[in-house]
């Protein structure tokens, strides 16, 4: 079974709730979207209408679940939360739809990875808020049609691409959520720090959201993880910026942001596969973890970075890649 998000940190869910935003105003960064996500509410409540059905798509971490959490709370309706994968069959989904009240939203995450019968039966409920039953089998089979409250379905997936047209074209708005600016970062640890009474110096601050590829979901575990240091080691708990330093050493990230895995990664294409091109499968069974991990969690980053590129023919470690791990890129076959 592929890994979702959280896999690898059991906290990871519980410090997300602790920590999400709980108002638009609260999400920091993402300006151009959150403007968007604003005229989209403001324009439903001066209609007094049903918002229309929204994707966010973006790697893991990244805010879809915050501002598909936020936007119900700022509407005022209910919310209810379902999860792509867990849903087997179109009867999984039911509850949620016939439980889904006027005007509320039901959030689907990793929506992608719908299976097509669930797909299928969702079509019609999103078009003309319409499920259809099918009941008995044969001659006796027949088709009730059940009429639904108007509401909105928030999909987010971290792999856009992934999605069915059909799928795709039922969503009226849809946002990509990009990586954090590392001021918004800083924003973000500062203002967590304060959640979770901790204090930090403008420098730790900087250090933590530097090391943290751009997502706030890393920010929030390392800022964690060095407050543990703090407590151990500072008289009074701070984060200051030796233990900033200190933690991301015993933590093995680098000053790139990079962790053990993504390394790892970059290791393996230079030192099983000569640097590239590399098939995705081929990595993933090298390094003993699931292809879907790959692409979603640790791919994303490196080719953010400019660390690896993907060709027609594999995934290739750049020159930069090569310099990061201090190894020559005289060794590319590519130079
Ligand atoms: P995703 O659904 O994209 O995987 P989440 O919305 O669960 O990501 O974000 C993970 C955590 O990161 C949240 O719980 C929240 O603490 C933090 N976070 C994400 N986006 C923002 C933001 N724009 N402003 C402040 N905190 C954020």
């Amino acid at each position: 079974l592929p890994l979702n998000r959280g896999d690898f940190d059991p906290n990871s869910r519980e410090i997300d709730e602790r920590l999400r935003p709980q108002s638009l105003s609260d999400v920091i960064g993402q300006s151009k979207v959150v403007e968007r996500v604003r005229v989209m509410l403001d324009a439903t409540k001066k209609r007094n209408d049903t918002l229309g059905h929204i994707l966010f798509d973006g790697p893991p971490g990244i805010g879809k679940t915050t501002l598909a959490t936020v936007i119900p709370r700022e509407l005022g309706v209910d919310f209810q939360i379902a999860a792509g994968p867990s849903l087997d069959a179109p009867k999984d989904l039911l509850p949620y739809l016939t439980n889904a009240g006027h005007g509320s939203v039901l959030f689907i995450d990793e929506i992608h990875r719908l299976r097509p019968a669930v797909e299928e039966f969702l079509y019609p409920a999103m078009e003309d808020f319409r499920i259809d039953i099918a009941l008995g089998e044969g001659l006796n089979a027949r088709t009730i049609n059940m009429q639904l409250k108007p509401f909105t379905v928030i999909g987010a997936t971290t792999r856009a691409g992934m999605l069915t047209a059909p799928m795709r074209d039922r969503f009226v708005y849809r946002e990509h959520l990009d990586f954090y600016e590392p001021d918004d970062l800083v924003e973000i640890v500062k203002r967590n720090a304060v959640k979770l009474k901790t204090s930090l110096t403008e420098e730790a601050a900087g250090e933590v959201a530097r090391r943290s590829q751009g997502t706030p979901r890393k920010a929030n575990n390392i800022l964690l993880r060095t407050r543990d240091f703090a407590t151990l080691r500072d008289p009074n708990g701070q984060i200051t910026t030796a233990i900033a330093h200190h933690a991301m050493e015993m933590l093995e990230i680098d000053s790139l942001g990079l962790e053990r895995q993504d390394r790892r990664y970059l290791e393996t294409v230079v030192s099983v596969f000569q640097g590239g091109p590399a098939g995705l499968s081929a990595i993933a069974h090298s390094m003993s973890i699931p292809t879907d991990t790959l692409e979603d969690d640790i791919e994303p980053f490196l080719l953010r970075s400019g660390l690896i590129q993907r060709t027609p023919r594999g995934r290739i470690v750049t020159d930069r890649g090569y310099e990061h791990l201090g190894l020559d890129p005289g060794l590319s076959p590519f130079i």
